[in-house]
């Protein structure tokens, strides 16, 4: 069902210079598209209206052909450590889910990219669900901008608490510290899957008149789409994060089915070439902590085998537990060993505090809603059948 206002142009959708020729296509100069990104992206402002320094036929014009739109929201749920998290709707029937992280130094939000996910990894509950479709680039770059908004990070007036370890301050210059000082594309789906979409999102997030968030503060997460990885060393500079969890083929494409696909040592290579590419610091190496099956010391010293002398660091998430999985979460001094002999073997390892599990909110949990399932467990297949270029 297509609402009445599908037909405007969605300008959170519009990167820099995609703007600017929309504003040219209604007869206006360049600079007034610097000016409504300066009023949606820095002000938070979502009716033209009150833009009071565009001329009022020019805020008339947007009015009838644009639109400021962020999803809708369908439900909040706040955690007792003061994450939260939003059931977003997509259309009248799918739904997916955003999640926000306070920490004492940083705020992190993390986004969806896709309803459902076609990839198919055995221990994650979205994968449960199937795949929908990609969302857009407006409704990837709407997720931020309405989280920004939900959490006053935009009004001048009001300073609200979000949770026990958190609180935006206004600072010493007046202007409010930001909520949301990180980005992390680790919600729902595969964001190299929805390359076209996600890419300009990304542009979006980075430029000075957009969110003007620093390069190393927005972070994509990758089951490991080799292609897309090279590409996107090509268009964009943001922080790699990649989905590991085993240090061998043979167990990585259970887990990972991608990885029949695209072997562990065809990743690493593009991995380190997007490193040389983009002068960026280090890929962070996922690897989620499965009782039993990814956990022991032997496989420790191998994963720091394949790591050591690269720009690598590895993250340890220990297994976030959701209905009628066969897995379980390897307890705590398990994790701690790993850790220490990925250290011993070089390798830098942290390992991940679970935040908002009391709401599902932990990684590996979001789960929206996927009723229509367009194409569901396509796993290793899903090159040349759902990556959109
Ligand atoms: N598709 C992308 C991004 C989404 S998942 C990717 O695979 O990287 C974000 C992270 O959560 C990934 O590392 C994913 O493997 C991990 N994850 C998935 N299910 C999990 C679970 N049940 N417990 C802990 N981490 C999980």
């Amino acid at each position: 069902m297509n609402d009445s206002l599908s037909c405007r142009e969605n300008l959170l959708g519009l990167p820099r210079p995609q703007l600017e020729s929309f504003v040219a296509d209604l007869g206006s100069k360049p600079f007034r598209a610097r000016q409504l990104m300066n009023w949606i992206y820095k002000r938070g402002e979502g009716d033209f209206a009150s833009m009071s320094d565009l001329a009022k036929d020019f805020r008339a014009q947007l009015a009838v052909r644009a639109e400021i739109r962020p999803p809708e929201v369908v439900k909040v749920q706040s955690s007792a450590d003061g994450t939260r998290k939003w059931l977003l709707r997509a259309d009248s029937s799918q739904a997916f889910e955003m999640v926000f992280i306070p920490e004492t130094d940083r705020g992190t939000l993390c986004i969806s990219s896709q309803v459902g996910c076609a990839l198919d990894c055995s221990f994650c509950s979205t994968a449960q669900q199937g795949f929908n479709r990609n969302l857009t680039t407006a409704e990837i770059v709407g997720q931020v901008w309405l989280a920004k908004r939900e959490l006053g990070e935009f009004s001048t007036d009001s300073v609200e608490v979000l949770g026990d370890s958190h609180s935006p301050r206004s600072g010493s210059s007046g202007l409010r510290e930001r909520a949301v000082s990180n980005v992390v594309l680790m919600g729902m789906g595969e964001p190299l899957a929805n390359f076209r979409n996600v890419v300009p999102a990304l542009r979006i997030l980075l430029d000075d008149f957009g969110f003007d968030l620093s390069r190393r503060r927005v972070t994509l997460s990758t089951s490991g789409l080799v292609p897309q990885i090279y590409k996107l060393a090509a268009e964009t500079n943001v922080a790699l994060a990649v989905s590991l969890h085993a240090p061998n083929d043979e167990l990585r494409s259970e887990l990972v089915p991608i990885n029949r696909k695209h072997p562990i040592a065809e990743l690493l290579e593009a991995c380190w070439h997007y490193i040389d590419e983009q002068n960026g610091r280090s890929v962070t190496f996922e690897y989620v902590m499965l009782d039993g099956v990814n956990d022991s010391p032997a496989q420790a010293r191998q994963l720091a085998r394949l790591l050591a002398g690269h720009p690598a660091k590895v993250n340890l998430i220990p297994f976030n537990p959701f209905p009628g999985t066969r897995y379980g979460r390897s307890p705590l001094p398990v994790i701690q060993r790993f850790r220490d002999e990925l250290i011993k073997g070089g390798v830098l390892a942290t390992i991940r505090k679970t935040r908002g599990e009391d709401i599902d909110a932990a990684c590996g949990q979001l789960a929206g809603k996927v009723i229509d399932r367009t194409t569901v467990r396509l796993g290793s297949k899903i090159i040349g059948v759902a990556v959109s270029q």
